[in-house]
């Protein structure tokens, strides 16, 4: 037998290489110019060109672009300094304009339709819309554009809005169950102290669980630049790798920097132990109450069985209290539990379409809804 080969830990190149769906989210800082607050167009050009590489590489992707607020009050001549919450929203409207048409621009220059997406804290903490929001960002996936999102901000209030778009961001990824998060921020990573005022602070390459002491380290190093800083980071770094995404905080301070990053710029790492699909069934399965029961009959329970999704021809009954989006059991005409996932319909709706084919949906709801009454992404299965 040879000896084994000397391992060593996957480089950046690595990890992007191996990730199919990546989410990107640039800061604000990096977007708008401080002293102008204009757009800094040269820059964003080479994070297009870097994303085009990406697509041309198979990779799809999804953008988290901050900035609304900070262009729009530059145009709306708001002051310097904290704004009132109506003048942020107003701020927001008037810059999310430019900022979906600047990325229109500078990705339409290869070809890649950009989708604006606004979401608001409901969409991703909602369990309803949460579906919606997952399947309309699965859809912009599969035709092949590249999601342009952000806080709604000018319908969101302080009480109901994330403010930060680090853990958005993680949302996202969480959401559309990518296997990166690329931060790209105004510092080039996670250090054990400010960097700015410790020349002892040394940065972490790689970090695989987000300890109690790498948070308080978090907030001793945070930059102060843009909503996030370093505190929304390490929350976002817990959303994500729970989700199983890695993510990886690295700098924007230069051109072209995804193309840095793979190519061996400083940054940390935060890796994941699990995939998203086998955390997303785990959360399915473990984490959430059920609020009903489907009870399929054999052919339906065969196909769970093969990962397949379930459809409503399969289901003969429909017991509890549920809405579109909520956990149910799906068991067997035994009464025997076979799986755990998120119903796309409500109770009473579930109910009428029960044991039909999904061409008759239309006809007996009155609207077009989904094939599924689980889809297989929603679907965990847990039983014998
Ligand atoms: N959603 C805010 C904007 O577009 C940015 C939030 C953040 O700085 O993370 O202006």
């Amino acid at each position: 037998m040879s000896a084994a080969p000397e391992t060593h830990p996957p480089s950046s190149a690595d990890r992007l290489d191996a990730a199919t769906r990546v989410v990107v989210k640039i800061g604000s800082a990096l977007l708008v110019d401080q002293a102008s607050g204009r757009l800094r167009r040269h820059w964003l050009d080479g994070v297009a060109s870097d994303l085009a590489a990406w697509r041309a590489a198979g990779k799809e992707i999804l953008l988290v672009s901050s900035g609304a607020i900070a262009l729009g009050r530059r145009q709306m001549g708001l002051p310097r300094g904290p704004l009132k919450l109506e003048e942020s929203q107003a701020a927001a409207a008037v810059g999310q304009i430019r900022l979906a048409h600047a990325w229109q621009e500078v990705l339409a220059a290869h070809q890649i339709p950009v989708a604006q997406v606004l979401l608001t804290l409901d969409d991703t903490e909602n369990r309803r819309r949460y579906l919606n929001a997952r399947s309309t960002l699965g859809t912009l996936m599969k035709l092949g554009a590249v999601p342009v999102i952000n806080e709604n901000d000018t319908v969101a209030t302080t009480e109901i809005r994330y403010g930060d778009n680090d853990r958005l961001a993680a949302r996202v990824a969480e959401m559309a169950t990518a296997e990166v998060l690329v931060l790209l921020s105004d510092i080039d990573g996670l250090y054990s102290a400010d960097p700015g005022r410790d020349a002892a602070a040394r940065r972490f390459d790689l970090i695989e669980e987000v300890t109690p002491a790498i948070a308080a380290m978090a907030g001793a190093s945070s930059s102060g630049v843009g909503s996030g800083g370093m505190v929304t980071k390490i929350a976002a770094a817990r959303l994500a790798l729970g989700a199983g995404c890695s993510m990886v905080i690295a700098s924007g301070r230069r051109d072209r920097p995804l193309t840095a990053l793979a190519q061996g710029a400083p940054c940390t790492w935060f890796v994941a132990q699990k995939s998203p699909r086998t955390a997303r069934k785990l959360w399915i399965a473990g984490n959430l109450a059920p609020k009903g029961r489907l009870t399929v009959d054999a052919g339906a329970a065969r196909a769970l069985a093969q990962g397949r999704s379930l459809l409503p021809a399969g289901v003969v009954a429909v017991d509890g209290r549920f809405e579109r989006g909520d956990a149910v059991v799906v068991a067997d005409a035994e009464g025997r539990e076979l799986a755990r996932g998120l119903v796309a319909y409500g109770i009473e709706d579930a109910r009428r379409i029960a044991g039909h084919k999904s061409g008759e949906i239309e006809a007996l709801l009155g609207y077009r809804g989904r094939d599924e009454m689980i889809h297989r992404d929603d679907l965990a299965v847990t039983g014998p």
